[in-house]
């Protein structure tokens, strides 16, 4: 069984985000949706089926989606970290990051 996790956004346009083996993985990344884009609505529903596994756009739109929520947690570390005109900021330390591929600095990670 799957379960499906879906957004509504402001103009009441219904997007797949994704699809995920158990309802818990489905619930915990809603919560993380709805820490960054607190805005927009979501819900879980669960199918047995895996007709729309496969769909390219769906795909396509999920990393979208993932994109946007890293570029938006990243915002939040420099937020956090007092300097909201950088990109990304260590999580553990808040030094810079150039780019939004991780949350933790070079120095953190090791
Ligand atoms: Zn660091």
């Amino acid at each position: 069984m799957n379960c499906r996790l879906w957004r509504q956004d402001d103009n009441g346009n219904c997007f797949l985000v994704g699809i995920y083996g158990t309802r818990e993985l489905a619930e915990v990344r809603m919560a993380q949706l709805a820490r960054c884009l607190h805005r927009q609505i979501y819900w879980v529903d669960e199918t047995v089926s895996e007709e729309r596994r496969g769909d390219m756009f769906e795909v396509h739109y999920n990393e979208e989606m993932e994109q946007e929520v890293r570029r938006l947690e990243a915002r939040q570390r420099a937020d956090a970290a007092g300097h909201p005109e950088w990109d990304n900021a260590c999580i553990v330390c808040g030094s810079e990051i150039k780019g939004i591929g991780t949350d933790r600095c070079p120095a953190c990670i090791s």
